[in-house]
């Protein structure tokens, strides 16, 4: 029965270790199985603070999950909002929650919170972090101060904008942080306290038939003594686009860096920094393979979004078609700063 002082959330379950579970009695070896209503109903209190409305999209495990996939909820999302949901929460898996929150920011044309949420510990492990996680998603998501501020990551109590959270470790609760600057808000004693205005580059307006593609972008990492072959080996006739994690500021070797022109003569090149937290560099270097001679190969760089964030910023505009370089450039320019 709804309630005219509680804010109706929508909450839409993808799956992942928040909704896994097993059939041996230690716990081990899960896989997602539980529905979003069965989720809702095990955390307690959670009634009391919203209407809510649960739906299972997906029962994946995260790595399984795809782009399209994230844009069918995103979809759903949009449509919880237009039958009245004050907010949205999202559940999945952790592995690839960084990306996929990501996607959905890029895309999100709302004002209302979309807030994804999952678990490092499955339900039925000792100290389970899902429903604690849960509860904060969702006064999250009904809080006003969340409103305009695009899609956001809670976990652990911390408040992440989509665009700057990663997976930071592969186990521990405490796996999620945003390496630029740290969280943007708190949620504390049942509220969500912010540590500055709500602010947002504009989502990428796109036509329903440009949600449905599905462009082909791949990252590759470079290693050391990388000499080229795999960028080689890429065929730029079947791409839209190609994403590479370099050392540092976002340097490469001068062999792999030989192989950049062939393929930006055709679509873009973007490089970006492997190692986890801050920008490409602009004017640091410029020996073959650094920030300087990469631009000059006609690659650009993407700022501060990390390898996977620009892999998925690069897949996003081009839905849209051909992607020219300085459009790529633009975008890199606007959505890869703080
Ligand atoms: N492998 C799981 C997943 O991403 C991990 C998790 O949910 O924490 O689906």
């Amino acid at each position: 029965m709804t309630h005219p002082s509680r804010p109706a959330i929508a909450i839409g379950a993808l799956g992942g270790t928040i909704a896994s579970t097993s059939s041996a009695d230690d716990g081990s070896a899960v896989v997602p199985t539980m529905d979003a209503a069965t989720l809702a109903a095990a955390v307690p209190g959670l009634t009391e603070v919203a209407d809510l409305r649960a739906e299972t999209l997906e029962r994946l495990p995260s790595p399984s999950l795809d782009e399209p996939t994230v844009v069918r909820a995103l979809q759903w999302a949009r449509r919880a909002v237009d039958d009245g949901a004050a907010g949205v929460v999202l559940t999945q898996g952790t592995d690839t929650l960084e990306e996929s929150a990501y996607l959905l920011d890029l895309l999100w044309d709302r004002p209302e919170p979309l807030v994804v949420t999952g678990a490092m510990r499955s339900p039925q492990a000792p100290g389970a972090d899902g429903p604690a996680n849960l509860l904060s998603a969702v006064r999250c998501a009904s809080a006003a101060a969340s409103r305009g501020r695009g899609v956001l990551v809670v976990v652990d109590d911390e408040v992440h904008l989509a665009r700057w959270v990663a997976k930071t470790d592969s186990v521990s609760t405490g796996a999620f942080r945003s390496p630029a600057f740290g969280p943007i808000g708190r949620c504390v004693e049942g509220e969500v306290a912010f540590a500055a205005p709500a602010a947002r580059p504009a989502p990428l307006r796109l036509t329903a038939a440009e949600e449905q593609g599905d462009p082909r972008v791949p990252l590759v990492a470079t290693y050391l003594g990388d000499d080229g072959h795999v960028l080689a080996a890429l065929d730029p006739e079947r791409l839209d686009g190609v994403v590479v994690a370099g050392f540092g500021a976002g340097h490469v070797s001068e062999r792999a860096a030989e192989q950049i022109p062939r393929l930006a003569q055709r679509v873009p090149v973007v490089f970006a920094s492997r190692t986890g937290a801050g920008p490409t560099g602009r004017a640091i270097y410029g020996y073959p393979g650094s920030e300087v001679d990469l631009v000059a190969r006609g690659a650009v760089g993407a700022g501060w979004l990390p390898p996977v964030k620009a892999r998925l910023l690069l897949w996003a505009l081009a839905l849209r078609g051909p992607v020219p370089r300085e459009v790529a450039a633009h975008e890199f320019e606007e959505r890869g700063r703080l």
